[in-house]
């Protein structure tokens, strides 16, 4: 396993933080929780998209691309990294949006991530819900190519083996990193959506033999798709890589059971977690990936599924930006009233 073999443009600010959270781990009494900040990336407020666009924004550079499209939804964290990186390179960013929520709220639909599309220069379009959003994707590269514009097409999520490959580097930066602490990991979880980063830490930590248990908890799709869009992810990926059958379709769970309504519909465990991540240790979580996660996380330490003492790392994804678009879902009620008063 050897990464250097493919193009890549280092950008993320690595390898980011891995830090205990005292006061979190304190309040659930159980488990010590860790916390790897991916959120720190870098790149227009970071998150984990950084690490994927390092080789999927190389191979568009290699190919001599002059326009790179995606799509998400309306709030995607993708979009607005994919937008970030396009600009560094110089390069157009056309980004496809999908109504996911049927939300009307004005923050939602033109503020946070979608705000910040704009900022770095990108144009958008938007979709209504339900329709085949990788062929909505091919379709506009059609209609781009025969204006004449050299076109390099990012799946949702940056979720093929290429953008995996930044969560194998991921997986390879940890283990070290809790090499050199000391810090034995009985298990890491984090949020799962687009399969790309599960897959790409389950090949880089089957591959180094680490033995830590990951479990992914899902924010969108039903257990069984869940786990297998990870899976065959996981399976190219490793193939890419040159390690093919080095992961098992056991070794990839997702657990989907916090995701309520659907995505991108904070549950109240959602803003819960959101609530003690800021207010125990000063961190910024997200209401439609990592404060899922963080709800899951917290719960499986009120119910003791994680044994005492068991050293568990929580890896944040980042996604704060998606808050500015979310302010109507938190209620502060008579704490916010005073200051309104004024
Ligand atoms: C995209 C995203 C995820 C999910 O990662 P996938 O690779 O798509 O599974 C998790 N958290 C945040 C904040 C994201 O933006």
């Amino acid at each position: 396993m050897h990464l250097a073999r493919f193009p890549r443009i280092h950008l993320a600010h690595l390898p980011t933080p891995l830090e205990p959270m005292e006061r979190l781990s304190r309040e659930l009494g159980g488990p010590e929780i860790w916390i790897k900040r991916d959120d720190c990336t870098g790149l227009s407020t970071g998150g984990n998209k950084t690490r994927k666009l390092e080789f999927l924004m190389a191979e568009a550079a290699d190919q001599g691309a002059d326009l790179v499209i995606t799509q998400g939804a309306t709030q995607s964290n993708h979009a607005r990294q994919t937008a970030a990186f396009a600009a560094k390179l110089g390069m157009g960013c056309h980004i496809l949006l999908e109504d996911r929520t049927g939300s009307k709220d004005p923050n939602y639909n033109l503020n946070g991530n979608v705000f910040l599309d704009y900022l770095h220069g990108a144009t958008a379009e938007k979709r209504g819900p339900g329709l085949d959003m990788n062929a909505e994707l091919d379709s506009l590269a059609a209609r781009f190519r025969a204006e004449g514009r050299k076109v390099y097409s990012i799946p949702g999520g940056g979720s093929n083996p290429t953008g995996a490959l930044g969560y194998v580097n991921c997986a390879l930066e940890l283990v070290h990193q809790a090499n050199e602490m000391g810090l034995r990991i009985d298990r890491l979880v984090h949020a799962t959506g687009s399969a790309g980063t599960q897959a790409g830490l389950v090949v880089g930590l089957k591959a180094m033999h680490a033995q830590v248990p990951l479990l992914g908890f899902g924010v969108r799709a039903p257990k069984p798709k869940q786990e297998e869009n990870v899976y065959k992810l996981a399976v190219a990926t490793a193939e890419k890589l040159g390690c093919p059958g080095v992961v098992a379709r056991e070794d990839v769970a997702a657990n989907t059971d916090y995701v309520g309504e659907g995505y991108g519909i904070p549950t109240e465990g959602t803003l819960e977690a959101i609530e003690m991540f800021a207010q125990l240790e000063g961190i910024l979580l997200d209401p439609v990936y990592s404060g899922k996660a963080a709800a899951g996380l917290i719960d499986f330490a009120r119910q003791g599924r994680f044994g005492r003492g068991e050293k568990v790392v929580f890896l944040h994804t980042g996604g704060s930006a998606a808050l500015f678009g979310y302010t109507a879902a938190f209620d502060f009620g008579e704490r916010l009233a005073p200051a309104v008063a004024q």
